[in-house]
């Protein structure tokens, strides 16, 4: 491992296996199903200029990013690509909405009506997707009242319709509560022309209930490309994903201690044992969970070696008892493989009673991002 890459906390992204996802997961698509690549909170942390960058040379429809500005970090690496943002827009920042060629989602008749006014007075149209709530419970009009709020934009000659979406609330765990919100959708869409309209419902995890025989034809996918299957116990059958991203911190200092010494703040632990432990250079202002306090464990030499005590800010405290000659500097792996040892962001994020998603963008900006695999363009 050259040197540059090592510091007291770093993320590696293996710009590589990301590419062969995207592959892997355009294979598995059904022919003409377009791909909305989800790239939101800096690429679900993987940063995203790297990210978006490969995503355009690897043919990627479209983006979805949760707000203006991470749209207008995307326009400003290329022009023409849609961009689909999937939070509510606030009124200050709806000026950049046409500067930007930027798409919003609509989910009332207010926000309809604002925008076309917007839209209006800048002497634009503004292309729009219409979100449909079909138990989610988030944003989206409620489905019975979806069929009015389409009639409305179609009469508002400012704004452009050009998708219609739905999200799934439950893909990773209740495959009925999914196929209810499917058939939810599909009676709204019966209801109304649908050429030229982008339709999307699936994200990452219900991918493998999609066919090609609806009106669907787009997927929003985020956490997929990233390689972290959003299944427990990843069952995604046809889409191959391998990591793309690990997580390193070095041992900082390393020392003996006679049993029942009391390890960290709140003396959160007691050594069973004489012990030897090792002080890692990182803690949960690097985004180490506070909740992997006495219950994660990091890679040195291949070995398990236990997180003893609370995470601080700065430092987290192992157990290297069983280890032989592990010297001060050397690398600690919070995600990743050591040996024949591996800790996924599945595994970490369980561990620490949270979920691939959340791990992945609480990792943070002192983590420097080093991009391997691919070279840099
Ligand atoms: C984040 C998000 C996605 C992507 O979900 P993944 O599970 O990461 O694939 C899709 N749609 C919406 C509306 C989202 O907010």
């Amino acid at each position: 491992m050259s040197i540059n890459r090592q510091q007291r906390c770093w993320a590696e992204i293996d710009l590589a296996a990301f590419e062969r996802n995207l592959k892997g997961i355009q294979a598995a698509l059904p022919a003409k199903m377009r791909y909305v690549a989800v790239v939101k909170a800096d690429a679900y942390g993987h940063g995203m200029p790297q990210i978006v960058r490969r995503l355009m040379q690897s043919g990627v429809d479209a983006f979805a990013v949760a707000n203006i500005k991470e749209a207008a970090d995307i326009r400003h690496m290329g022009v023409g690509w849609p961009i689909l943002i999937l939070s509510p827009v606030l009124p200050e920042e709806a000026a950049r909405l046409i500067e930007d060629d930027l798409t919003p989602t609509i989910s009332t008749q207010a926000e309809a009506n604002w925008l076309n006014e917007l839209a209006r007075q800048k002497r634009a149209q503004l292309k729009v997707h219409l979100k449909i709530d079909t138990g989610m419970g988030r944003l989206g009009v409620w489905h019975e009242q979806a069929t009015e709020l389409l009639h409305t934009i179609q009469q508002l000659p400012h704004l452009k319709l050009e998708g219609i979406y739905t999200h799934f609330s439950s893909a990773d765990s209740e495959p009925s509560f999914t196929r209810l919100q499917r058939e939810r959708l599909l009676r709204v869409l019966e209801t109304i022309p649908k050429e030229g309209l982008l339709i999307h419902a699936d994200n990452s995890a219900s991918l493998r209930s999609l066919s090609g025989t609806n009106p669907f034809n787009a997927v929003r996918i985020g956490l997929l490309q990233f390689g972290v299957p959003p299944y427990p116990q990843s069952a995604l059958g046809h889409v191959p994903v391998e990591p793309v991203f690990s997580f390193y911190t070095r041992v900082g200092l390393i020392k003996d201690l006679p049993a029942a010494t009391d390890i960290s703040y709140g003396r959160t632990h007691q050594l069973a044992r004489d012990s030897r432990i090792a002080v890692l250079t990182a803690g949960y202002a690097d985004g180490i969970p506070l909740a992997l306090s006495n219950t994660g464990a990091v890679l040195i030499h291949g070995q398990r070696c236990p997180i003893l005590g609370r995470v601080t800010m700065d430092q987290t405290i192992v157990d290297i008892t069983p280890l032989v000659n592990v010297e001060p500097g050397e690398t600690a792996v919070l995600i990743g493989s050591s040996g024949a040892e591996e800790i996924t962001v599945t595994e970490f994020s369980q561990t620490a009673g949270s979920i691939p998603w959340e791990s992945l963008c609480s990792i943070t900006k002192r983590v420097t991002r080093v991009y391997v695999g691919s070279r840099e363009i």
